[in-house]
């Protein structure tokens, strides 16, 4: 018998596993969540120090870009979660909620509730901060943000004080507002191990309510449409075509698996359609359009005199977001990132001292405006996508990489650095005109895996989703997850997307 719900949320992800659990708090509301992944087994997913070797392991989706034209005609390999906690099962558990005036750009596309007055009491709601007190800040949310201190890298404090003495401002941490500054990064870890989304909102209690049913290995093939309605999602499990069915549907597959799976259900641009053999039954050009995504040059790599200690985080354990124009101005939003590794870290293809030998300072922009897509490669869910996020093709992007990485060998010249650094491995120092910086920026950038935008949120009558992030022209469905973003902002966007998962949530309980 096919199963029917109130509510069903398709992907346990990040958004997925908010939702699930703030709408099962209503008794009577029953919700069904299903996931083409299943429930971590793997200890690695838990320890920190271990996040760069899970992509490629079998609860990877392992998606790919075509070719990048302005990225040394690279392929880029985009690691997504499949499975219960989706890709904050994978993700660097950076906890950076962007800078308050990222979010005019939504206030615009989707009216108050998504400016970060009104995406603040979802922050607050979702987060357990105890470092200090603060009106902004949550104590008692599931999603515990770990401020370091003590376990901070001699070498991370030695690139901090090089920021520190370049002007930059030190900050308390990366979410009270201010956004440009030096500080360690604020982390999704609880007593040393990492803290996914699931784990933090899917907890055993949450699961055992009677109302609330996860279904691990169902992958959503297509949504049946009726009408204006989606009448069930239709899915393979274990090779059996399955169906469930819903009063309303809650679209939170992620960046990439959103826009597809609306597009095998007819929903799209219809020559895209016609392309991968599906008829259009909705019009709706911008579906996978308006992508967007961070880059991080990888890296900015210097032989260390002495061994590297090894990290006590996750490695990467400190991005300082700046003002290209004016390094001791903190009162806006950054333009560029700089990030501490501790270890080499090189973009495929380079060649980087080996570990405890080396450290790292990454670089990138902040606000790109380089615009992608993605594509079907076919109707099936089996057919790869075409995933093109126009790396580096606008000339702001490429000017401003230019500039992150000339400010990044700054920092790393320093004297606060003495101790440590040695001879400069990556770019290397033959390395000084534009062109020969542009260069190696085409073969070292490398995605900082922050995909978003690909059903982005506005009120005019191209959008995907409305301001209630219902998909326009259907009556039942909903996005709720990275793919609604309009405008990606300054950092990492897991703790955005937790957000506007809190905050879709709690105007849409019954
Ligand atoms: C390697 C890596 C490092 C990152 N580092 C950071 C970081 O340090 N800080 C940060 O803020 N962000 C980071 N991110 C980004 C962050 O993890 C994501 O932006 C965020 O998790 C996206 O949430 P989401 O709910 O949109 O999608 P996801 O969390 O990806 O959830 C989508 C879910 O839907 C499921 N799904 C997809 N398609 C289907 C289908 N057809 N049928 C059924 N289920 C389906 C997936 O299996 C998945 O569980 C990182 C990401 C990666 C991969």
């Amino acid at each position: 018998m096919a199963r029917h719900f109130d509510v069903l949320v398709i992907g346990a992800g990040s958004a997925g596993s908010v939702i699930a659990s703030r709408l099962s708090e209503d008794e009577t509301c029953k919700v069904g969540v299903i996931e083409a992944g299943h429930v971590p087994s793997d200890p690695a997913i838990a320890d920190p120090l271990k996040w760069t070797m899970l992509q490629g392991r079998d609860y990877d989706w392992a998606y790919r870009t075509v070719p990048q034209p302005y990225t040394a005609n690279r392929i880029h390999e985009w690691p997504r979660g499949r499975i219960v906690g989706g890709s904050s099962c994978l993700h660097a558990m950076a906890y950076v909620r962007g800078h308050p005036s990222d979010f005019d750009a939504w206030k615009e596309a989707g009216g108050e509730h998504w400016s970060y007055q009104g995406l603040l009491p979802g922050f607050i709601r979702s987060e357990a901060f105890t470092a200090f007190d603060a009106p902004t800040r949550g104590r008692s949310g599931p999603l515990d943000v770990f401020l370091p201190d003590d376990e901070v890298s001699p070498v991370v404090r030695a690139y901090i004080a090089a920021g520190n003495a370049l002007g930059i401002p030190p900050l308390t941490d990366h979410n009270s507002g201010e956004l440009i500054g030096t500080t360690p990064n604020s982390l999704n870890i609880r007593n040393g191990r990492r803290l996914s989304v699931a784990d933090a909102y899917l907890t055993a209690d949450v699961l055992a309510r009677k109302n609330l049913t996860l279904l691990t290995g169902y992958e959503v093939e297509h949504l049946a449409m009726e009408g204006d309605r989606a009448a069930a999602a239709v899915c393979v499990v274990d090779g059996v075509t399955q169906r469930v069915s819903a009063d309303r549907v809650v679209v939170c597959a992620g960046a990439v698996s959103t826009p597809l799976i609306l597009m095998r259900s007819g929903i799209g641009d219809p020559a895209v359609l016609k392309q991968a053999g599906i008829d259009c039954i909705s019009e709706r050009g911008e579906v996978g359009a308006n992508l967007q995504d961070h880059l991080l040059a990888l890296g900015n790599v210097y032989r260390s005199k002495k061994p590297v200690p090894p990290s006590r985080l996750q490695h990467s354990e400190s991005l300082m977001y700046l003002n290209s124009e004016n390094l001791s101005d903190s009162s806006g939003a950054p333009d560029i990132v700089l990030g501490c590794v501790v270890a080499p870290s090189a973009a495929e293809g380079l060649s980087a001292p080996a570990y405890g030998a080396a450290y790292t300072i990454l670089c990138g922009v902040t606000h790109p405006t380089s615009r992608g897509r993605i594509l079907l490669g076919g109707p099936g869910s089996n057919d790869r996508p075409i995933i093109d996020p126009h790396y580096l093709e606008t000339d702001h992007d490429r000017l401003t990489f230019r500039k992150a990485l000339k400010i990044a060998r700054e920092v790393g010249r320093q004297p606060a650095l003495d101790e440590w650094r040695g001879a400069e491995a990556l770019p290397g120092l033959d390395v000084q005109s534009d062109a020969e910086l542009d260069a190696f920026i085409a073969k070292a950038a490398s995605t900082h895996h922050h995909p978003a935008g690909t059903c982005r949120m506005g009120m005019d009558q191209d959008a995907v989703v409305n301001s209630d992030l219902r998909l326009n022209g259907i009556d039942n469905v909903y996005i709720v997850d990275a793919s609604v973003i309009p405008e990606i902002p300054s950092g990492p966007i897991n703790a955005a997307v937790v957000a506007i998962a809190e905050t879709w949530a709690a105007l849409n309980r019954a």
